[in-house]
C-alpha cells in the first residue's frame, strides 16, 4: 500500500474503555493515529499503557467504544497489526530457535498446519538480517542477551509485514546499540507510511524520537506534538505526585 492510501488509515480509538473485573484500566480514550505517524504513550505505572496497546491488537475486550485499524475492526485485519510485548512477560526458557521465532511472524499467513513456504523463510531470514541477528539464527532464544532477544522479537514483527507496529517498553533491559537499532527501525517503518505506537518512559528520547505523544493516566491527559505535550504542568498532571519536577527537568535536559 502506498503511503497515500495508508494515509486514509492508521488507528482510530473512540470512547474506548477497558476494565479488569469491572475496574476500568483505560477510560473513555478517543485518539486518532494517522498512518505514517509515530506515537509514544507515556504515563506512570498502572496508567493503562499496556492495556491500551493490547486493546488495539485485540488481546483484551473493550467495555465500550470502538477501535478501527485502516477503518476496519481489528479482528478483520489482525495480520496488519504487529505487537511486541514487554520482555518481562515472555517465557524466555521456552525452547525455540531464533530463526523459528522470526518465522512465527509468518504464522498468521501460513496457518499453524500448512508448512511455511520458502518465501516465508526468506522473509523471516531477511528480518533477522535487518536486526543484525543472522549469526544467532541457530541459537536458543533463551541463550541471548536482553538486547538480542528484543531484536529477535522485532524481527518477528518485521516478518509479519504489518502496517501497524505496537511496542510495549522495547527499550527496557537493552544495550545502547540495540536502542539505536530500534529507533532506526521505528523511523524507517514510519517513513514507509506505517503507524508506530510505543510505550516509552524516557521523556528526553520521546521528545527527540516521536512525532506525537499521548500522556495517559487511565484517561487521556494530553495528545499532540512533543512540544505541545511535554509541558511540566501536563507531565505533573499525568504522574500526580509520583514523579518529581526535578526528574522531569533532568529527563528533558538529557538530550
Ligand atoms: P501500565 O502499562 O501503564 O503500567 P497496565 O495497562 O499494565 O498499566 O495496567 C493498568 C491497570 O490494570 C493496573 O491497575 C493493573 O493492575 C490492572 N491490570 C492490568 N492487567 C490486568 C489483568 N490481567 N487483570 C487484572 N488487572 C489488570
Amino acid at each position: 500500500m502506498s503511503p497515500e492510501e495508508a494515509g486514509a488509515g492508521g488507528v482510530s480509538l473512540r470512547n474506548v474503555t477497558v476494565s479488569y473485573e469491572r475496574k476500568p484500566a483505560v477510560r473513555n480514550v478517543s485518539v486518532d493515529i494517522p498512518a505514517g505517524e509515530s506515537v509514544a504513550i507515556v504515563g506512570p505505572n498502572g496508567a493503562g499503557k499496556s492495556t491500551l496497546i493490547k486493546a488495539i491488537v485485540g488481546l483484551v475486550p473493550l467495555d465500550a467504544g470502538r477501535i478501527l485499524v485502516h477503518g476496519r475492526p481489528v479482528k478483520e485485519v489482525r495480520l496488519r497489526v504487529a505487537y511486541v510485548p514487554q520482555r518481562g512477560t515472555v517465557d524466555w526458557d521456552f525452547p525455540v530457535l531464533v530463526r523459528d521465532v522470526a518465522l512465527m511472524g509468518r504464522y498468521g499467513r501460513v496457518g499453524w498446519i500448512r508448512r511455511p513456504k520458502r518465501a516465508d523463510r526468506e522473509i523471516a531470514a531477511a528480518a533477522l538480517d535487518r536486526m543484525g541477528m543472522t549469526k544467532y539464527a541457530d541459537r536458543q532464544i533463551g541463550a541471548l542477551s536482553g538486547g538480542q532477544q528484543q531484536r529477535v522479537f522485532l524481527a518477528r514483527a518485521l516478518a509479519q509485514e504489518a502496517d501497524v507496529l505496537l511496542l510495549d517498553e522495547p527499550f527496557v533491559g537493552v544495550d545502547a546499540a540495540t536502542e539505536e537499532a530500534i529507533f532506526e527501525l521505528l523511523e524507517s517503518t514510519r517513513a514507509e507510511g506505517k503507524t508506530v505506537v510505543v510505550v516509552n518512559h524516557d521523556l528526553a528520547e520521546v521528545r527527540k524520537q516521536f512525532r506525537r505523544v499521548l500522556l495517559l493516566n487511565n484517561r487521556v491527559v494530553a495528545y499532540g506534538s512533543p512540544e505541545e505535550v511535554l509541558d511540566p504542568d501536563l507531565i505533573r498532571r499525568t504522574y500526580g505526585g509520583r514523579l518529581t519536577m526535578l526528574d522531569v527537568v533532568d529527563q528533558m535536559a538529557r538530550r
